[in-house]
């Protein structure tokens, strides 16, 4: 059975904490952990929670207790698991673009680290050889179809070492006696066709012939969730079943055996996050009826920023006629959730309530507009627990400093 919140939960968090309100449901992260280490229980499958779709302590906290690890792409983020109880070794470290200062601190504290860039790995080389274990980012180059979306994988892409530098890899790991531990690649989000992650597996193990102390592979992730009724949502049980047949057949003709990682992100967290906002004023134009929320872009930007698309319903009147509306936020810039939206009757003051935010969400709000961030609340075995308080006017001039 898929865990879900009842209208009647999240209209008591707004009541009691306020609006607009981040609410999580525990057991559904639990849940589609479930789902994942199922599909795959007949590989040697590690999974880290990409802990940049929602990093609140408490979250991290509830992922290590459930059983999965954690991967970082800053170095903040990493102090974060830390501090939230993961081992240095349960974390994985793939930042981007960074000083290699934040490679060694990340070497500092233990953790796990991908290398994603020529130059890094050369300073990595010089400066640790063979002491430190380590991990290489690849970009496969997977174009297939064009049913799916690549973000992170082609050519034009900032991620990743290209598999075609493969020689130079060598090189540099060869003259600096580097122990690569690890292959990696993610080739973007919402990948719906699972034949995109067994292309990528081919490649990886076509590479995985370089390096002799390879343990593991990292796909990445990619899963997509449904946020539309009738939306495709990875299918990972068939995947697990590919995936492991695809390493059965890799370790009867190499002989040798090796650990799958994944690093879901949305899949964990976006089902399990509701986001409630208040309608503050219905206009009715030449054109359009409005609902006004008591919220914006700031707070939820996966719609203006990616086009997407979020399930929205009148929590406060069930029951009303349906009309059409277009839902918009309170930010003077075009700030539209969604236009032209069948929703029941939205009446001032009712409560909205945004379906799959719990990726991205709050995680990329902020304050434009001098406007607070929302509260995050928790429910877990049925009880509210609030674990972000809103902004407060205060906030706002916390890291100012006033010369004038
Ligand atoms: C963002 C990211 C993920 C998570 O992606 P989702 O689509 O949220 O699952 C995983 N790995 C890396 C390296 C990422 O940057």
């Amino acid at each position: 059975m898929s865990q879900q919140l009842t209208k009647e939960q999240l209209i008591s968090v707004a009541n009691e904490y306020g609006t607009p309100v981040y609410v999580y449901h525990a057991e559904k992260i639990e849940e589609q952990l479930n789902e994942l280490t199922n599909a795959f229980k007949d590989c040697n499958a590690k999974f880290f929670y990409a802990c940049k779709s929602l990093t609140n302590i408490n979250i991290l906290k509830l992922i290590k207790q459930y059983g999965a690890n954690l991967d970082c792409v800053s170095i903040n983020e990493v102090n974060l698991g830390l501090k939230a109880g993961f081992a240095p070794k349960q974390i994985l470290f793939t930042p981007n673009c960074v000083d290699f200062e934040e490679i060694e601190a990340g070497i500092a504290l233990g953790v796990n680290v991908n290398i994603d860039n020529i130059s890094l790995l050369e300073r990595f080389g010089n400066k640790y050889g063979h002491t430190y274990p380590v991990c290489i980012r690849l970009n496969p180059h997977i174009m297939a179809g064009g049913n799916f979306k690549i973000s992170t994988g082609h050519i034009d892409s900032k991620f990743g070492i290209s598999i075609h530098q493969m020689r130079h890899i060598e090189r540099i790991v060869k003259t600096t006696n580097i122990h690569v531990a690890g292959l990696h690649m993610h080739t973007g989000s919402e990948i719906k066709d699972v034949n995109v992650f067994l292309q990528g597996l081919e490649v990886m193990f076509d590479m995985a012939r370089h390096f002799p102390k390879l343990e593991f592979i990292d796909l990445g992730s990619g899963f997509k969730v449904p946020y539309q009724d009738d939306d495709v949502k990875t299918d990972v049980a068939s995947l697990g079943k590919k995936v492991a047949e695809a390493f059965a057949v890799y370790e009867k003709e190499n002989g040798r055996k090796l650990e799958i990682w994944f690093e879901p992100g949305k899949f964990l967290v976006s089902e399990s996050g509701y986001f409630v906002v208040k309608a503050n004023v219905i206009k009715q134009t030449t054109a359009t009826v409005f609902v006004g929320v008591n919220s914006g872009f700031n707070h939820l930007i996966r719609p203006m920023f990616y086009e997407a698309y979020h399930r929205i319903e009148n929590i406060s009147n069930p029951n009303g006629p349906e009309r059409i509306y277009t839902v918009v936020g309170n930010i003077c810039e075009t700030d539209t959730f969604a236009w032209d939206r069948k929703l029941r009757e939205v009446r001032e003051g009712d409560f909205l309530v945004f379906y799959n935010a719990g990726a991205y969400g709050f995680e990329m709000s902020s304050n434009f507009n001098s406007r607070l961030k929302p509260a995050e609340v928790l429910i877990k075995d049925g009880k509210a627990y609030l674990i972000r308080k809103r902004d407060e006017f205060a906030d706002l001039l916390k890291n100012q400093v006033e010369v004038l």
